[in-house]
């Protein structure tokens, strides 16, 4: 196999110096116990590709994607090794040799064709019923807001209704990241940045609004390679934190998850928490793991669809730690869909749910 994308990393394939720390924190690690499965093994197994001394046949590709890309292996690693991007390159190499599996390539041929990766026929507007216009804020609902939990998106516009805004909903398609996360080449991620770019600049939006964690990434963290932004990207609670709101009181115990991706991805931890502490009477509680040491629900990196059962026990393991509260809230509803298989498998009785919802059940008019 070449390895062209891996090359561009082997400064990076040098710096593991196989201490196994990241064995203390890696969520696939902890299920499956084998070294491959650390971060450790899978810089090992990059580094045999990369040298052309292993090949990728199934079970080392089964080990590239099991990683969650929660980079909390970098977190905890005293050299500070990048290894979610060294995955992410040998994931590239491994498409670009032809030897993406055949869920992958329909998930790639879905976004291609219908701009989502469920095979969705309907537009957003048909499922949200709204056209876009001009508007001073864009809100980008993703994907998975848009055809799995819309009940996000219609939280999200309906926050946006009962504040006043001036918004609009995008012509939008998928942002990019599951292309990105799976290996698909950055061609195919420029026709989904160029296509988003254009539906926002058709609205004249200053400022775009994202629920989900995994689009707010793309949208700062690999947008930014391909184009220049002409408009603020935010996190939805960072711009409700910047609004003038009033909030029904919620005599419930609350914690709060960290998605990856907002969180040690981007370091977008305060504003849910300052949004949780504004809703009068709450009980806001803390899990063991939080902020930068949160644990992954453990559906990122294409783990959940690829692998439900692992990303099921680890989502089991997070939702074991927030059995302090009577409600777990997330501001990513990829997050929020895992952690509830894994209430399921933890056989919890607390209820998982996007902060969105809340907020707008909870927004005095
Ligand atoms: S903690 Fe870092 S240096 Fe140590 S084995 Fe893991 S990736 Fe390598
Ligand atoms: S990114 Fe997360 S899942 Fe992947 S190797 Fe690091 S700790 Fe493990």
């Amino acid at each position: 196999m070449r390895t062209e994308n891996l090359k561009k990393w082997r400064k990076e394939l040098i710096n593991c110096t196989q201490c196994g720390f990241c064995k203390e924190v890696c969520p696939v690690f902890e299920e499956i116990e084998w070294d491959s499965s650390a971060a450790r093994g899978r810089m090992s197994l990059c580094y045999g590709l990369y040298c052309g001394d292993i090949e990728p046949d199934g079970s080392v590709m089964e080990r590239l994607y099991q990683c969650t890309t929660c980079t909390d292996c970098t977190r905890r690693c005293p050299s500070s090794t990048a290894v979610v991007d060294v995955v992410e390159a040998a994931r590239k190499d491994i498409v670009a040799a032809g030897l993406a599996n055949e869920g992958q390539k329909r998930i790639a041929g879905s976004i291609k064709r219908f701009g989502n990766p469920f095979e969705e026929t309907q537009s957003r507007e048909e499922m949200l019923g709204e056209a876009p216009r001009q508007a001073e804020i864009a809100y980008y609902t993703g994907c998975t807001a848009a055809y799995r939990n819309i009940e996000t998106a219609k939280a999200g516009i309906s926050i946006l209704k009962k504040l006043n805004a001036d918004y609009t909903l995008l012509d939008e398609v998928c942002c990019g990241s599951v292309l990105s996360r799976l290996g698909f080449p950055d061609e195919d991620i420029e026709t989904q940045v160029d296509t988003n770019l254009k539906a926002i600049e058709a609205t004249g939006a200053k400022t775009v609004l994202f629920s989900c964690a995994g689009c707010l990434r793309m949208f700062k963290k690999e947008y930014p390679k391909f184009r220049k932004l002409p408009f603020r990207v935010l996190h939805f609670t960072e711009w409700l934190n910047e609004q003038d709101i009033t909030l029904q009181p919620y005599e419930k115990t609350v914690t709060y998850h960290d998605p990856c991706h907002i969180g040690r991805h981007l370091g977008i931890y305060e504003p849910p928490r300052t949004m949780i502490q504004k809703i009068p009477k709450v009980n806001f509680v803390e899990m063991k793991d939080n902020r930068e040491m949160a644990r992954c629900c453990g559906g990122g990196g294409g783990v959940r669809s690829g692998f439900p059962e692992v990303a099921g026990k680890i989502a089991a393991r997070r939702m074991e730690q927030a059995m302090i509260a009577d409600i777990l809230v997330t501001t990513c509803p990829f997050c929020v869909n895992n952690l509830k298989m894994g209430r399921d498998i933890a056989q919890s009785k607390v209820e998982v749910r996007d902060l969105l919802e809340v907020i707008d059940e909870l927004l005095d008019l």
